[in-house]
């Protein structure tokens, strides 16, 4: 389902406030429009979800760099008592979401 919603936005191209229409479909914002100049913003939410993923699993692969940081800090023992915690838990939870984000991508190809 298609709606259409009319509202006073700042338009970086005008440089001031104009009338633009923003295009949902169904529930997410798909495309806003200047209806002055017609510049269009298109809202890709498979590209958001692909650079969020992106950032999830570079923040994956920067954690051993991290942890080898904080190893020489705190001395070989007391790094090795913190490490279950955060190595287990955190890393793995954001982990499953960037393969559920990956899992939800695949399923639905070309949209
Ligand atoms: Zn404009």
């Amino acid at each position: 389902m298609t709606v259409e919603i009319k509202t006073e936005l700042f338009c970086l191209h005008c440089g001031e406030e104009r009338v633009h229409t923003l295009t949902y479909l169904g529930k997410y914002l798909h495309q806003i429009k200047c209806e002055e100049c017609g510049i269009q913003l298109q809202i890709d939410r498979l590209k958001i979800m692909e650079s969020y993923a992106e950032d999830l699993l570079e923040e994956i692969l920067a954690k051993p760099h991290q942890l080898l940081e904080e190893k020489k800090r705190l001395g070989l023992i007391r790094f090795l008592k913190s490490l279950p915690v955060r190595v287990v838990t955190k890393p793995y939870r954001v982990a499953r979401e960037a393969i559920e984000i990956v899992k939800k991508k695949q399923q639905r190809p070309g949209k």
